[in-house]
């Protein structure tokens, strides 16, 4: 493990001044590195009975649909607003630098559908609930949240829901 996250490289001052933003496109870019990556993000849900991956747009989209070729089941993308074309379900949250909007596709999950949610990294955790919110609203049941990387000290694991699944590969 300590050998893929060699491949996630800090870029200072990105987007905005004092973040330090945790770029894993080294890491997709080295094959072994991303497949162990995808594998190791999976591992925890091989026998959680997933339905679907719910990905979060950009990079969740990357890990994502890999986690929901490994463990063989369909992708569902929550994407910014405006970029999904058929009517959407919408939900605010601020994150570490400035304030989003996610928004999903109505009728994207059935009832009880278990479904595991992906990004690149959590900061703050807004991200990561709103969409929790918008899979719940639609009746879905989060079985976990995945993460490649953790910002330990914003605690944004302090913001998701209490019952879910947190996983994180790398804590910084
Ligand atoms: P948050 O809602 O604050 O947990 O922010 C998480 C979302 O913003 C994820 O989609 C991340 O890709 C992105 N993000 C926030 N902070 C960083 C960071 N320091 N490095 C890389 N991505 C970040």
């Amino acid at each position: 493990m300590s050998d893929l996250f060699a491949l996630v490289r800090d870029v200072h001052d990105f987007p905005k001044p004092g973040i330090v933003f945790k770029d894993l496109t080294p890491l997709f870019r080295d094959g072994p590195a991303f497949r162990a990556l995808v594998e190791a993000m999976a591992a925890p849900y091989r026998d959680a009975r997933v339905d679907a991956v719910l990905g979060v747009e950009a990079r969740g989209f990357i890990l994502g649909a890999a986690v929901a070729l490994h463990l063989g089941v369909g992708f569902v993308p929550a994407r910014k607003p405006g970029k999904l074309p058929a009517a959407t379900d919408r939900e605010a949250y601020s994150l570490e630098y400035g304030h989003d909007c996610l928004e999903l596709h109505l009728g994207s999950f059935a009832p009880g559908d278990r479904v595991l949610v992906i990004d690149d990294v959590i900061a703050t955790g807004g991200t990561a609930r709103a969409a929790i919110t918008l899979a719940r609203r639609q009746g879905a049941e989060v079985v976990g949240v995945a993460f490649a990387v953790e910002i330990d000290f914003l605690r944004g694991r302090a913001l998701l829901p209490p019952d879910l699944v947190v996983s994180s590969l790398l804590h910084v």
